[in-house]
């Protein structure tokens, strides 16, 4: 059996027209959802995440106001600025490029960011909301891997899911979402990370396997029960001397003896990453939308 290909670029794709539709007929009521973006600094990785949600921003017609700073910055400048944008109208989602530069305390920039306007989903009190089930700001890649499932009609409702990795970011929002008493949740989770024993047991029990690992080859075909949807959160470069670059992008997950045993699966890239920017716009078009008492 070859696994179906879960293209989220094509799902991204889909929600970017949604949220295109809604932004016209916002800015036909005088609104303009606004997103304030922050990267400290020239790391590389960080620069091009930066430029390509300022370009998803352009193509769907969000205002994006861009503050490129240097390392150097001090933390007072740094949550002056923060603030300013918290204070701005314009400004509807603030997003703060991670990782800071040594030397930034990240956590207390990250709580300056006005709640209302936590549009990546970090802030502690977005986070209760979110286990609680109240209505908040959910974090990108999670709820980018909930879309993704939803649209391509897998079913999570009795479902038991195996989650590799149990970061902040990802494993452990991923787990609170799909637990949730509600439609496009309702799974029985497990979450495996790197003090689990008997680590092949859990992902051969589970009908759907997400691997937020951040490392190759973390889930093999040996691992996973016939059929099993995977979904690969992870990114990671491994040397490729015959790319220009030197290296390519590889998930956790060995796709190409996974794919002959999966029904169905993401690639990377072209998986789960047009996602999280996606969302992230979501996000600031819901945030506008509140903002706006709509
Ligand atoms: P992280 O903070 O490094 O967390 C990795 C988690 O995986 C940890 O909980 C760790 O367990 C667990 N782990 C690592 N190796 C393991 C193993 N061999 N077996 C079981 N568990 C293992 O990483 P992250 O920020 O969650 O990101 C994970 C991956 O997703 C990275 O490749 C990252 O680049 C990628 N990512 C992609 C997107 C996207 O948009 N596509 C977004 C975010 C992240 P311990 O807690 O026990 O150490």
């Amino acid at each position: 059996m070859t696994a179906k290909i879960i293209d989220g670029k094509q799902i991204a794709q889909e929600i970017r027209a949604e949220l295109k539709s809604q932004v016209q007929k916002l800015k036909s009521q005088g609104i303009t959802p606004g997103l304030g973006v922050v990267l400290v600094g020239d790391d590389p990785a960080s620069k091009s995440y930066v430029t390509a949600k300022e370009r998803a921003c352009q193509e769907i017609g969000i205002y994006s106001d861009d503050n490129r700073i240097s390392a150097d910055v001090t933390q007072q400048e740094l949550i002056a600025l923060v603030k300013k944008l918290n204070a701005d109208p314009k400004i509807h989602g603030i997003l703060v490029q991670l990782p800071l530069p040594k030397g930034l305390d990240e956590t207390e920039i990250l709580l300056t960011v006005d709640p209302a306007k936590d549009v990546d989903g970090y802030d502690p009190v977005s986070v209760g909301k979110m286990v609680s089930g109240e209505r908040s700001f959910l974090p990108c890649t999670p709820h980018g891997v909930i879309q993704m499932l939803a649209r391509s009609g897998v079913k999570t409702e009795g479902a038991h899911v195996v989650i590799v990795g149990r970061s902040n970011i990802v494993g452990k929002p991923l787990a609170k979402l799909l637990i949730q008493k509600k439609d496009g949740a309702n799974a029985t989770v497990t979450v495996w990370h790197t003090r689990t024993k008997d680590v092949a047991y859990f992902p051969s029990q589970a009908d759907i396997v997400v691997a937020a690992a951040g490392r190759p080859n973390t889930i093999t075909a040996d691992m996973i029960k016939p059929g099993a949807v995977v979904i690969d959160v992870g990114v990671n470069r491994v040397e490729d001397s015959t790319k220009k670059r030197g290296y390519r992008l590889v998930g956790d997950v060995d796709f190409d003896a996974v794919k002959e045993k999966a029904g169905m699966i993401t690639p990377v890239p072209g998986g789960v990453g047009p996602m999280t920017i996606t969302m992230l716009l979501y996000n600031t078009v819901e945030s506008a939308r509140t903002a706006a008492g709509l």
